[in-house]
């Protein structure tokens, strides 16, 4: 029995079938489909691993065994339709949830010795056997990994709605700087500390921070939001993003 390493990069084709994968894996405990494989040699029972590759989290994400010789069809991607491309049938067995960030990491040198570029490549039986098995102890006990695939400087935390509703009750649905109220402003809840400073200052934005003496459960804690309007938002942008000083001082009027 060989073992063939499959790859899939989200870039090129998406893999809108998941969670019926998932679906099927709970009901019936397996997952079927075809997946493109470059080698003309697997047969039937032979084993594949899939990795996902590209960008975010990237290693394996499923187990299973070849159903099928392979076979040429149309190729997957969008507008290569004309073209022909060579499949297996795929009984996935095993599936790590990437999008809950279950995935098994992977040196491609070290653990297949070689850097996939296409998918169907055999790998080697030791190596095989010793993924296969790490694979399958993930599995049962997954461990999740980061989730975080947009890089941390960007990556910005919503304010729920309720959230914003409950600011917004609490300053009387009136602008904390200016003293204007709807209809005659538009207003907004807005982070006190914002978001880039927090993280340039105190790290993880949903995790607890004293700041000045105060406990904050996360960068959207309540006493973190305030009300303001689209003006004095936008004051407050271009000034240094942390308006504390301005608090206290009587509505400007504006
Ligand atoms: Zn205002």
């Amino acid at each position: 029995m060989k073992t063939y390493l499959l790859v899939w990069n989200p870039a090129k084709w998406t893999f809108k079938d998941w969670p019926q994968a998932l679906r099927d894996m709970e009901q019936i405990g397996f997952y079927v489909r075809e997946w493109s494989c470059i080698s003309k040699k697997p047969l039937e029972g032979d084993a594949v691993l899939l990795k996902k590759t590209g960008k975010g989290l990237t290693g394996i994400i499923a187990s299973g065994v070849v159903l099928s010789k392979p076979y040429v069809n149309h190729h997957w991607a969008k507008n290569q339709e004309t073209k022909q491309k060579q499949y297996v049938h795929v009984r996935f067995e095993r599936l790590a949830d990437y999008t809950k960030g279950e995935i098994l990491p992977v040196n491609d040198k070290a653990d297949f010795g070689f850097i996939p570029q296409a998918s169907g490549c055999v790998l080697d039986d030791a190596k095989a056997e010793s993924l296969m098995r790490r694979f399958r102890d993930y599995v049962s006990a997954p461990i999740i990994a980061a989730r975080d695939t947009v890089p941390s400087t960007v990556k910005r935390v919503g304010i729920s709605v309720r959230t914003r509703y409950e600011v917004l009750d609490r300053d009387a649905h009136t602008c904390h700087y200016c003293g204007r109220s709807a209809p005659v402003v538009s207003l907004h809840v807005d982070h006190i500390i914002s978001q880039a400073i927090w993280r340039q200052n105190y790290g993880e934005l949903m995790t607890s921070q004293t700041i000045d003496g105060k406990t904050y459960v996360n960068v959207n804690d309540r006493n973190n939001l305030i009300t303001s309007c689209a003006d004095c938002n936008l004051g407050k942008s271009s000034r240094t993003g942390h308006p504390s000083h301005l608090r206290g001082l009587p509505p400007s009027g504006r």
